[in-house]
């Protein structure tokens, strides 16, 4: 198979110039190749790796000297590669070369090699084609391990034994099921069976690059099938004790809890089909996690799990620290959904009063829209009736939604009266009484008993202070 066609783009013709005069042999290989037997697509992807017999520096550094415009070159002297950056484009440099790996790190001893020996150390055989950038055969595809064969039939194995493969790099089993989610592909049997016997192996791995690897499962169109991998191959029990933890079905006196772990994966599902926020996708994988520890039976009730919403909104802090995921403004945004999860459902169940949904038009703030997918998302039944009636009634509670913002606009709430003017008002300090005025003010508004208004608000003010004998020194300086 030759594909000089998709090879167009100046930087291959420029490798391919220097690789001739130079005397050395240039190839591109990996992901590049295989997303373009993939796609095929028009444009082009975004990072190649090139790997050359000889030194990938060097080559990089000639590279940079003949493209006719300002590139940054960054060298990994270490790791004996190159990356220039062109454009948005990212094109990586290696020498060929043969590994080999000592039994505590994944970090391999390397010597030169050939090509041969260099796509013997690949991942998978999908990952392992090279195109030709050389003048005498330039785009001729060099497939040793029927990479093509396998990407036909949506497999996903590796060159070499599967089991040294994995022992060598247990990354790699990482690897193999986020491109099986991506690309809807099968682990072969036998290389599924290694990933099993291999599983301790992801402990010398770093949390970065597991975590790394759960963001881009994360991305996939149907993350869910990636988080069955995992636990099917053994590996979600040791990278996500608390998610393997919600497997399962208990039974007493005949009744059971649906299997919370299963739920979970549909629910993310349902979400990645209607959001691509890596942040939204985390909050449908964790928004029930608190049920196995709330889980008890009731006689009267059947299966509860009590406040699973807050128990598990105080666990996402210790989930993302141990992951290394941001311990930032993200982390608040999923712990929110994670305690408000149920909120909507709770709504949508009754008769919608304005003052329920003010309130949660006010905790939900800007993240409502988000919730509420969320929501949508968490419905799983498997009657579509049932599902049909649910998503009818959260259509009532987002209508409900749009009118109150339109009347009371709650959602970026700005008391209309502030705690300085309180203190000016009546002349005192900050004190237990302000925060006491503040707060009836912002409850009676949420409660709609008085208008988000400053005139109402300032009577409220007005009456509270008098029942906490507070007398007014300093006439209002606002309204009309
Ligand atoms: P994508 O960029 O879409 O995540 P990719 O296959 O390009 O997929 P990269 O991490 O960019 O993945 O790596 C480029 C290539 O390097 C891979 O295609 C594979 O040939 C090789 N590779 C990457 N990581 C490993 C690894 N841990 N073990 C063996 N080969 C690897
Ligand atoms: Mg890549």
């Amino acid at each position: 198979m030759n594909l000089a066609g998709h090879l167009k783009h100046s930087v291959f013709q420029i490798i391919s110039s220097i690789a001739k005069e130079e005397g050395i042999e240039a190839y591109v290989i990996g992901g590049f190749v295989r997303d373009l037997l993939i796609d095929k697509p028009d444009s082009l992807p975004k990072d190649i790796d090139i790997v050359v017999i000889g030194s990938g520096i060097e080559m990089a550094e000639k590279v940079k000297r003949a493209i006719d415009e300002e590139v940054p070159l960054a060298i990994f002297k270490n790791f004996g590669t190159a990356m220039i950056k062109w454009g948005d484009t990212e094109v990586e440099f290696v020498g060929a070369r043969r590994e080999s790996y000592r039994r505590d790190s994944r970090k391999p001893m390397v010597e030169n090699g050939t090509l041969e020996d260099d796509q013997n150390r690949r991942d998978f055989t999908i990952n392992a084609l090279a195109l030709s950038l050389n003048k005498q055969n330039y785009g001729d595809l060099l497939d040793p391990f029927d990479g093509v064969k396998h990407l036909e039939e949506g497999l996903i194995t590796t060159p070499r034994n599967p089991g040294t493969t994995f022992s060598d790099d247990p990354l790699r089993m990482l690897r193999g099921i986020r491109f099986a989610t991506r690309l809807e592909f099968t682990i072969e049997p036998s290389t599924f069976e290694a990933i099993i016997a291999n599983r301790e192996r992801i402990r010398i791995v770093s949390q970065e690059r597991i975590s790394d690897e759960l963001n881009k499962i994360m991305m996939t169109l149907q993350p869910g099938r990636g988080f069955l991998l995992l636990d099917q191959s053994g590996l979600l029990e040791i990278v996500f004790p608390e998610l393997h933890a919600m497997k399962g079905v208990d039974e007493v006196n005949g009744q059971f809890h649906k299997d919370n772990f299963l739920h979970t994966l549909e629910v993310l599902d349902n979400l990645a089909y209607r959001s691509d926020n890596l942040w939204l996708r985390w909050g449908a994988l964790l928004h029930d996690i608190a049920k196995p520890r709330t889980k008890r039976f009731e006689p009267d009730n059947g299966w509860t799990f009590h406040a699973h919403e807050f128990i598990g909104a105080k666990m996402i802090p210790g989930i993302f620290r141990r992951l290394k995921l941001p311990l930032n403004e993200k982390m608040k945004y999923v712990q929110k959904l994670v305690q408000l999860h149920l909120r909507p459902i709770v709504l949508s169940q009754e008769i919608v009063t304005d003052s329920a949904v003010r309130r949660l038009i006010f905790d939900a703030g800007e993240d409502l829209e988000d919730l509420m997918s969320l929501c949508e998302a968490d419905i799983t039944s498997k009657n579509e009736r049932t599902v049909k009636r649910h998503l009818k009634n959260f259509q009532i509670v987002r209508e409900k939604i749009i009118e109150i913002e339109e009347k009371d606009s709650v959602r970026n709430f700005q008391p209309p009266i502030s705690g300085d003017d309180i203190q000016r008002a009546f002349g005192i300090p900050p004190s237990r009484s302000v925060g006491i005025i503040k707060n009836a003010i912002k409850e009676a508004i949420l409660d709609g008993e008085i208008p988000n208004e400053f005139e109402a608000a300032y009577q409220l003010m007005l009456k509270q202070g008098e029942s906490l004998g507070l007398t007014v020194q300093n006439e209002k300086e606002k309204g009309d």
